[in-house]
């Protein structure tokens, strides 16, 4: 069942998603080469426990990073460590925040120096993909609009789509009711009701769709190493057009 949000919990999701959209955006401007993943992990533990919150992801079935970090052919999952960022990688950076018994969650991919055009027009559809999910993201729609509206941007301008990490509503808990997958026909699936908060975050890869996941049990990579882009808002669904939680002016308390 997908649960709708009354109005008092999308005032306390509104600011839990503005905690993590804060977060990503301070940890996104501290990107640059010579900083360490596992530098941005402590700054973003450092301006999650300065705001009284908490990671929704320490933790989380053992997973020993605050934020997750991946890089160039990493898709999501990357677990923070002491590689060193350099000119021309790319960096998805997703936050999950917990506060007040609520989560948001949210990423973006920062491109450092990068002069690549296909990694550049990766990033950039990647973005399109995610704007063209929320677009849909209103009532009376059904789910599967939203899928397929990244999957038409994606596989439009000649990328695939990861079929193995779909989206997800989001609430009390991370991961709630739908699973929103980032392909399929449209019009399928739970009608949309104003109310429904959903996490939309399309995976967009360069070459093949295909992921797997390295020994470290987390991180997920494409399988021929290419380039993979990621990004992620919390949104409620509305009458008229969806609302974007995860912006840095919600988090006031
Ligand atoms: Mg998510």
């Amino acid at each position: 069942m997908i649960k709708i949000k009354s109005a008092y919990e999308l005032e306390r999701m509104r600011v839990s998603c503005g905690m993590a959209a804060t977060v990503r955006n301070k940890v996104a401007q501290a990107i640059k080469p010579g900083v360490t993943t596992l530098e941005l992990d402590a700054y973003a533990q450092e301006l999650i426990a300065e705001m009284g919150a908490k990671s929704a992801f320490y933790g989380y079935r053992g997973f020993p990073g605050h934020i997750c970090v991946s890089t160039n052919d990493e898709v999501v999952h990357g677990i923070p460590s002491k590689r060193l960022i350099k000119m021309g990688d790319i960096l998805s950076v997703d936050f999950g925040v917990i506060y007040d018994g609520f989560v948001g969650d949210t990423a973006t991919t920062v491109m450092v120096g990068v002069s690549d055009p296909e990694v550049i027009r990766l990033v950039t559809v990647t973005e399109q993909a995610l704007a063209a999910a929320i677009d849909k993201a209103v009532e009376g729609g059904r789910l599967s609009d939203i899928s397929h509206a990244v999957e038409s941007v994606a596989t439009g301008a000649g990328f695939t789509v990861v079929r193995d990490f779909v989206g997800h509503g989001i609430g009390r808990k991370m991961h709630e009711e739908p699973q929103i997958p980032n392909f399929g026909p449209p019009g399928k699936g739970p009608k949309l009701k104003a109310g429904m908060t959903f996490a939309l975050e399309p995976m967009i890869n360069q070459g093949t769709e295909e992921v797997e996941v390295m020994s470290d049990g987390w991180t997920v990579l494409t399988k021929d190493r290419k380039y993979s882009a990621h990004f992620e808002h919390t949104v409620a669904v509305g009458e008229e057009k969806a609302e974007i939680l995860t912006i840095p002016e919600n988090a006031k308390k």
